[in-house]
């Protein structure tokens, strides 16, 4: 099982420490079997977060990354920048880049292909929209998000090295839930295509993550669903209590 807390554009500098005290403080001294724990703060706070938690099993992601490695991309920050201040996992395509930022499949393939050939885990974002999922269009779009999104990958790659974080976009912020056994059916249909595109061994034991407002008091239903491997979290992650309370849901 593996959590992921997404702050998006949230907390400066002192506020991402103190959280990240506040998280780390939590989860060693109510010790369970625990979930992996991955932090996703704005990239500014990364460098001093990786000092703060050396020695600890939290790691680190990034909310986005560029597919070069350097050059004249102002404003961009590439995947051996983010290795360099201690990030082990990285998001690719979040609901938000592909709406607001008009990231695309195309383009989403380049940046996970990069952030695999450095040393990251790609955290990689699917899922539709409302219209989407009431045209009923949402299989095919998911489909092709997984096929057009993740093409070239190595289907002997281990499971461990990549991940899929799938959101109902509708229900990202806004309260609303999917329940545990639409969102299993999603996450089923997602292995299956994993299982079609590349392969039967990849499909079981990659890690596919459910993101769509999962609080404490939804994530245990949610994460005893089978295909569910943990979660994407958004506005519950800047809680210190409820994540800590979604991580022990996942343990
Ligand atoms: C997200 O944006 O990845 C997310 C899951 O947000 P929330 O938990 O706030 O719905």
């Amino acid at each position: 099982m593996l959590v992921a807390g997404n702050w998006k554009m949230n907390n400066g500098l002192e506020a991402s420490l103190g959280l990240t005290s506040e998280i780390k403080g939590i989860l060693n001294d109510e010790k369970r079997n625990q979930a992996s724990v991955v932090l996703i703060p704005p990239f500014i706070s990364l460098s001093a977060m990786h000092k703060l938690l050396s020695g600890n099993d939290i790691s680190l992601g990034a909310q986005n990354m560029h597919e070069q490695l350097n050059g004249a991309y102002t404003g961009e920050i590439s995947a051996t920048m983010l290795q360099s201040v201690g990030c082990s996992y990285v998001l690719i395509g979040h609901s938000e880049r592909r709406q607001y930022f008009g990231e695309n499949n195309a383009l989403l393939n380049k940046k996970l292909h990069s952030a695999l050939s450095h040393g990251l885990i790609p955290i990689y974002c699917v899922g539709e929209s409302l219209a989407e999922r009431e045209e009923g269009s949402f299989w095919e779009i998911l489909a092709a998000q997984i096929t057009e999104g993740m093409a070239g990958l190595d289907p002997s790659i281990e499971g461990e090295k990549v991940v899929i974080a799938y959101e109902h976009v509708w229900a990202i912020g806004t309260g609303k839930t999917a329940s545990a056994a639409q969102a299993q059916e999603v996450h089923a249909f997602i292995r299956q295509t994993v299982a079609n595109s590349f392969g039967e061994d990849l499909a079981a034991s990659i890690r596919i993550l459910y993101g769509g407002s999962v609080k404490p008091d939804n994530a245990e239903s949610l994460f005893s669903q089978p295909d569910i491997d943990g979660g994407l979290i958004g506005g519950a992650a800047l809680n210190s209590r409820d994540f800590c309370n979604i991580v022990h849901a996942a343990s």
